[in-house]
């Protein structure tokens, strides 16, 4: 029998009784486990299987490809937001989204557990959430080892001359590329996962990426919405292009930097 702290990332009804969980847990990283009886309303779990809800599991690890058995789990934080805060609902489902599609299952990474915590936590409040999205896609593709390079080229690691209007940036080159790189990469089959951000844009990302950013510079940072959309798009084709499709909660994205609001 194991035990371990655990975010609900996606539950599935399994039969008329039982629930399919995918759990990121901070000890074990991402299992999917069989709640018996955890559709009925006096079950072992308490009703603690609600999505995105931090909960404390029991559970017999299984070898192979079979599921996990969750034997007991108590609730130690429901997710909770406003009715008016919807689109916080949605960047919640996103991160919960992110988690499960970029992470193998089995393979324990606690700092990913800690920064969804905290990030679910911050997008109870309402507010930056769409730079809260950007941080916490850049801050887990980095424990995921996919951060896009962003202050030197991805191919030779030269230093990124920000003095340039634009600056070139490959998709499948991760990131930031020295024009004497790029100019070489659009004579090759890269060339059409090649763009160009603002250097505002590149600063940007860099700012509310930072993951020594200690003070939280972040949530401070002077950001022109037009920057931060350029920011969101090259996000959105980034995460698209590791996940080899969009995200399902992509369409969301418009709607939450509609319905965002700056003040903290
Ligand atoms: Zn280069």
């Amino acid at each position: 029998m194991e035990n371990a702290d655990a975010i609900v990332l996606r539950t599935v009804d399994f039969s008329e009784t039982s629930l399919i969980l995918t759990l990121f847990t901070r000890q074990f990283g991402k299992i999917e486990a069989l709640a018996k009886g955890g559709r009925r309303l006096k079950s072992p779990f308490e009703s603690a299987l609600d999505i995105l809800a931090r909960i404390r599991v029991s559970f017999l690890h299984k070898k192979g490809d079979v599921l996990d058995l969750l034997t007991e789990a108590k609730l130690i934080r429901r997710f909770r937001v406003a009715e008016s805060n919807l689109a916080g609902l949605f960047a919640s489902y996103y991160v919960a989204e992110l988690v499960d599609s970029l992470t193998e299952a089995d393979d324990p990474n606690p700092a990913i557990y800690d920064l969804t915590v905290k990030m679910l936590a911050r997008l109870e409040q309402g507010t930056l959430l769409m730079r809260s999205l950007i941080r916490f896609e850049g801050l887990l593709l980095k424990a995921i080892g996919q951060q896009p390079s962003l202050g030197n080229c991805a191919e030779c690691g030269t230093r990124i001359n920000s003095e340039q209007k634009r600056i070139a940036f490959g998709y499948i080159d991760g990131g930031a590329l020295c024009s004497r790189c790029a100019e070489s990469l659009r004579q090759t089959e890269h060339g059409q996962f090649l763009t160009s951000v603002s250097a505002d844009a590149l600063y940007g990302m860099k700012q509310l990426t930072d993951s020594h950013d200690i003070t939280e510079n972040w949530k401070r940072l002077k950001l022109e919405r037009n920057v931060q959309n350029e920011i969101r798009g090259i996000h959105n084709h980034y995460v698209s292009h590791l996940l080899g499709r969009r995200p399902r909660l992509y369409d969301w994205l418009n709607f939450i930097a509609q319905n965002d609001r700056e003040e903290m």
